[in-house]
């Protein structure tokens, strides 16, 4: 891994693995064995297990005693305190942003409802997705807070692990056109319609999850994905 230091060798082992469970690639319950990831990246044990825990605060991966780590597989009871959460927060960012309406925002967000139009027409579920849980994290961005940034990030990321469990790439649990009433809602200053919009956006969202997550809960391999309809 070249003359790296030892803290850098960390922060790329982080990357690559947090970079593989957002893509699918390592699905929830996928063991992560320290020997074989320092085998694969010519690291030590020990600047894996560093980026493992980093990846196990931002709750994307479990370390349990004698098992090891794996990436996280969150539970009913989780999915919904997350979209408690995420109700809380989000409600208050559509607020926040329908009292300054910044002109440059609602530029970027009608380019990006654009995107997901053009990804819908073009049924390409998977850039589809991807754009859809990017809307939520552009409107936290436009808040201009880092820590709300990363707040929000961290939570859209655990939500979307139950997502990852399945290989459903047609399964879209946010609705375009909620978002642009959100957008419309926001440009006119709309705070009780913007409200109203989010909380019925979220709670919709939080259906399909938690049916997701209900189906982990009754029985669930990270393999089954590769043996397709049984
Ligand atoms: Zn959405």
């Amino acid at each position: 891994m070249g003359r790296q230091n030892a803290h850098q060798m960390v922060d790329t082992v982080y990357a690559a693995l947090h970079r593989s469970i957002l893509d699918r690639r390592l699905r929830p319950g996928q063991k992560l064995r320290e020997q074989a990831l320092g085998e694969l990246f010519s690291v030590s044990r020990t600047t894996v297990r560093a980026a493992l825990q980093r990846l196990e605060s931002e709750g994307l991966v479990t370390i349990e005693p004698n098992k090891g780590a794996s990436v996280s597989l969150p539970s009913v009871n989780e999915v919904n305190d997350l979209f408690r959460v995420r109700l809380v927060v989000e409600t208050g960012i559509a607020a926040d942003l329908c009292g300054r309406q910044p002109a440059p925002l609602i530029k970027r967000l009608r380019e990006h409802l654009d995107k997901e139009q053009r990804a819908m027409a073009a049924k390409d579920y998977k850039t589809m997705s991807k754009l859809q849980g990017e809307f939520h994290v552009l409107l936290a961005e436009a808040t201009e807070s880092r820590n709300l940034i990363e707040f929000l990030t961290g939570i859209i990321s655990r939500t979307s692990l139950v997502i990852s469990a399945f290989e459903d790439e047609t399964h879209s649990a946010c609705r375009s056109d909620e978002h642009k009433t959100l957008v419309d809602c926001i440009e006119s200053g709309n705070t009780a319609g913007a409200i109203t919009c989010m909380r019925k956006h979220l709670g919709d969202i939080e259906v399909a999850v938690t049916a997701k997550a209900q189906q982990i809960e009754d029985g669930y391999h990270p393999m089954q994905h590769l043996l397709g309809e049984l």
